[in-house]
């Protein structure tokens, strides 16, 4: 069934009565050519564009939950393609690109809005780091513009200009980033992918992999077991728990992030923006609530929900940028379970076990690259070779010495 404005007022005349279900809910088969553990956005995605691009069939996705249980309907929903690195830039920029093109590629209304993302400098040094960035980006076939303080002031008045500790001394901007629905993009992918005729079953975790002679079999789940020519693993924070069931130890730790949202407000911020002297940043969401979000809570952990310091850290930071938040209520917060890699970057890789595939490591920031993540993942599946965009996110790269580490930071989950 597709969507369109007309079927929308043909339902409303005859009382909603013709709506399907968005996708099917099939029992396992015995065995498909490909099964993608892990239904969130990465998941889902790859099975889209193994169906719909590289023509694949026979497809499976297993997710332990339901569809949007994980971090894909628990970010701050950010999209942008503002990286420096060659081993990055290619690839976000790749995404950002599906995503202006996402809600046709889907027939579903993800509600894309590239309403800009400004990163705020307080520094002379932190804006010759900008300009490199920026620059950066424009190379890799992105937009950016470097900001005075004077063009801030117009587009956010509201920001505490007179704070001498941090002061504003202007900002990048990427026009072409913004925000979309986090969760109607795992509903999307997931429906769209299920009328290519990909199987979606949820509440079945895979519980082991049957591997023989250096290849994969298939996968052992709580819903028996379901044999597999390839598998491709895209678990997000519980990477490390289900790569190990394959033996595999990864240079990746998780984490509890936070996001919180206030109560409903009348249309106060432009874009998103980000505080470039802390960890916080924000954006107001169609209903009028302030999204906001900072740093992981810094110990490792399995649970999807946060501790009460991070949120004081969090909220210290937004009193600093802008005290008027001060005023507003807080109304929900939840907590997601982040794949920290070790330099702040992701990977799309083989496994050592032949027909094993892995996908993870995306730390804050695997939201928006999701189209991509799934397109290049898929690409891996189909053709045993990396896409383009994403041949540096070896899983081999901390031996070979081919760090992606963006900020300079070295092996520190926080500071990514
Ligand atoms: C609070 C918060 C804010 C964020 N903000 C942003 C942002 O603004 N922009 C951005 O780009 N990124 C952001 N992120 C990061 C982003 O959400 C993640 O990097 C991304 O969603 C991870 O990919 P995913 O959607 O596939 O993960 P998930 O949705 O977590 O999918 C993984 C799935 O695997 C399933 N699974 C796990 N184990 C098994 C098993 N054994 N068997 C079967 N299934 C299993 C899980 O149930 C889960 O549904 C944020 C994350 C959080 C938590």
């Amino acid at each position: 069934m597709r969507y369109s404005a007309l079927k929308v007022l043909m339902e409303g005349l005859r009382g909603h009565t013709g709506w399907k279900p968005a996708w099917r809910d099939p029992a396992p088969q015995t065995d498909y050519d490909y099964v993608i553990v892990g239904g969130g956005g990465h998941g889902l995605a790859t099975a889209h564009y193994l169906a719909k691009v590289y023509k694949k069939a026979r497809i499976a996705v297993l997710e332990k939950g339901w569809i949007g249980s994980g971090n894909v309907g628990r970010n701050t929903t950010i999209i942008r393609s503002n990286y420096l690195l060659d081993g990055n830039e290619p690839l976000y920029e790749f995404s950002l690109k599906l995503w202006e093109g996402l809600e046709q590629d889907l027939n579903y209304n993800a509600m894309v809005s590239q309403r800009g993302i400004l990163n705020l400098c307080h520094s002379d040094a932190q804006r010759d780091a900008y300009r490199r960035r920026g620059n950066a980006m424009i190379l890799n076939g992105a937009d950016a513009e470097l900001l005075d303080e004077t063009q801030v002031r117009e587009m956010a008045p509201f920001l505490d200009f007179e704070n001498a500790r941090f002061p504003i001394k202007g900002g990048l901007l990427q026009r072409r980033g913004g925000t979309v629905r986090h969760d109607a993009v795992a509903w999307g992918y997931a429906r769209s992918a299920d009328s290519y005729g990909v199987d979606i079953i949820q509440n079945c975790e895979v519980t082991g992999f049957k591997i023989e002679k250096g290849a994969i079999k298939g996968v052992e789940t709580s819903r028996g077991y379901i044999g597999a020519k390839k598998v491709g693993v895209a678990v997000a924070g519980n990477s490390s728990r289900v790569m190990a069931m394959a033996g595999l130890r990864l240079p990746i730790e998780s984490h509890v992030l936070q996001a919180f949202v206030s109560e409903g407000l009348k249309p106060v911020i432009p874009g998103v923006i980000t505080f470039g002297a802390g960890h916080f940043y924000v954006s107001q969401s169609d209903k009028g609530g302030l999204v906001f979000g900072g740093d992981i809570d810094g110990y490792n952990s399995y649970a999807q929900r946060g501790n009460l310091p991070v949120v004081e850290d969090v909220l210290e930071g937004g009193m600093a940028l802008m005290p008027m938040i001060g005023r507003a209520r807080l109304l929900r917060m939840w907590g997601g379970l982040m794949d920290m890699s070790m330099d702040g970057s992701p990977f799309i890789d083989h496994t050592p076990i032949d027909g094993l595939y892995f996908n993870g490591g995306w730390c804050y920031g695997g939201f928006k690259a999701t189209p991509a993540s799934g397109y290049v993942f898929a690409h891996l599946l189909a053709t045993d070779t990396p896409h383009e965009t994403a041949t540096m996110l070896r899983l081999d790269r901390f031996r070979s010495g081919a760090m992606i580490d963006e900020k300079g930071a070295g092996a520190q989950p926080n500071l990514h």
